[in-house]
């Protein structure tokens, strides 16, 4: 459920301006030294470990220090700390800042720059060091990859079926250009629109497309509406299941936006790879017991191997804008500029939960919002739990213009919530690791702390393992080799 945004900001180069910093050079080499490793092809954590990395990646595990790793240029004590994988967020949408609208960018142009340096900074310190853009671009995308301290970032090309959901957001003249690999429906019997040629938006073409432009995955939607709207035209079955056949053909997986039981039956059908969101909506909205025919299909989605991302946060992120308190969170401050948590509090930075608020206005009790999809997202999500599906970690960060979604703090306030609605920390720990490279096509390069892999990796106080209080105690971030304190990247 995100709202995709035409803007005409070019968002990563101010970024760019703010941090690359001329001839800072990363370590060659570093010594980890007397560290537990918590990884996941591991049966259980190995203590008292010393870890060489150089040029930016793993090159030694050893129960002994190596004659290279004693002459290593930096040495950290790892003693009664945890190295682990950086966490892999695998559904972001980077390109605004939570709640700017283009025209609250254009009005306020600080706010807006303060708010974009600060973005790659959150990620790292709530300890995404790997992210992927469901709706990219190789342009930003590119941008982004290019500053010095950043996630490293992937991404899917959007193939929503034209005019239909995310595509419907925008004026006709506009979809093709904002979405260019949007699917043409025949069937839709619409007029194609000036400049498009239909052979060029089928499935088999976007997707060599998105191929080309360096896009790794696919994203494709079923959504008939949501906010009063029902009447969005969904993608026919067959046209998504080219869509899939056109990705498994070059290599990609297929993510599905579904969030109903209608949806995720749908995705089951055509076969995509990935079910994008929970299911906050039943074919029977009434009832408060998650029916049969639900549990039955989530049993289906598990036994097939489907990834199952349940992005809680887009229900609870709703739900929190009606939450004042939110704001005052010092976590929030972490990830967000003060000047920025300021606009928030005004009533313009506000608009988003005053549209959502509707003529009804606010709620008596801000907890209420959102408690039916809460009680059947939760009820999924404890299937799930009691199942072996394929867990992915993605925060959907932000889902919709909404400031409770903060870039970095998101994903953290998604691992809580996972947990808290029955996820084990193992499993959660797999699912923003490993399950997430594998799910990605990455885990050559990352998910696991193994020789040859990327040096993206967090050491902790805690083991994460035993809980998810464990992410609280991050204290160096480890982007390809290169030490960052955890204090130096927050918003403070
Ligand atoms: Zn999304």
């Amino acid at each position: 459920m995100h709202t995709l945004r035409l803007l005409g900001v070019n968002l990563l180069s101010a970024v760019a301006a703010a941090f690359a910093v001329p001839g800072s050079v990363s370590a060659q080499s570093v010594w980890i030294r007397d560290v537990t490793i918590v990884s996941p092809q591991l049966a259980a954590p190995m203590p008292d470990m010393h870890v060489l990395l150089n040029d930016g990646r793993i090159r030694e595990i050893g129960a002994a220090p190596s004659a290279a790793a004693q002459a290593a240029d930096d040495i950290i004590d790892g003693a009664g700390q945890f190295l682990m994988p950086g966490l892999i967020d695998s559904h972001v949408h980077l390109r605004n800042v939570p709640g700017l609208l283009d025209s609250h960018a254009k009005a306020h142009p600080d706010l807006d720059r303060i708010g974009r340096a600060q973005i790659p900074r959150s990620y790292l310190y709530y300890g995404f060091t790997s992210l992927v853009d469901l709706v990219g671009a190789a342009d930003y995308v590119g941008e982004w990859n290019d500053l010095e301290i950043r996630p490293d970032v992937h991404w899917c090309g959007g193939a929503p079926v034209a005019n239909g959901y995310p595509s419907a957001f925008f004026p006709p003249e506009l979809r093709f250009r904002i979405l260019p690999y949007s699917l043409w429906d025949a069937g839709q019997g619409a007029e194609v629109p000036e400049g498009i040629d239909p052979a060029a938006q089928t499935p088999e073409a976007v997707v060599k497309r998105m191929k080309a432009d360096g896009a790794i995955c696919v994203k494709t939607f079923y959504e008939p509406g949501f906010g009063g709207r029902r009447d969005w035209p969904t993608p026919p079955a067959d046209l998504v299941r080219r869509l899939v056949e056109a990705g498994h053909a070059e290599g990609m997986p297929v993510l599905i936006h579904a969030n109903s039981q209608e949806a995720q039956g749908f995705a089951l059908e055509t076969g995509a790879d990935i079910i994008v969101h929970g299911m906050w909506h039943w074919n029977d909205n009434e009832r408060a017991e998650q029916p049969p025919q639900v549990a039955e299909l989530l049993d289906d989605i598990a036994s097939r191997g489907i990834g199952y991302q349940p992005t809680m946060q887009v229900i609870y992120g709703e739900r929190d804008l009606f939450d004042e308190p939110f704001l005052d969170d010092p976590e929030f401050a972490d990830a967000v500029p003060a000047e920025l948590i300021a606009w928030y509090r005004t009533d313009e930075g506000k608009w988003f939960r005053d549209r959502l608020a509707g003529p009804r206005g606010l709620p008596d009790d801000p907890s209420s919002v959102n408690a039916a999809p809460i009680n059947r997202l939760k009820q999924t999500v404890a299937k799930i739990a009691d199942s072996d599906a394929r867990l992915l970690f993605g925060s959907d960060t932000p889902s919709a213009p909404i400031y409770a979604n903060s870039h970095g703090l998101n994903g953290l306030l998604e691992l809580r919530a996972l947990a808290d609605a029955g996820i084990n920390p193992a499993r959660l720990f797999r699912a923003a690791t490993i399950d997430n490279a594998r799910a990605f096509g990455l885990d050559r390069e990352i998910g696991t702390i193994e020789p040859g892999k990327a040096a993206n990796l967090l050491l902790l106080g805690e083991n994460p393992l035993e809980s998810v209080k464990a992410y609280d105690s991050i204290e160096k971030v480890i982007l390809h080799g290169r030490i960052l304190d955890r204090a130096t990247l927050s918003a403070r």
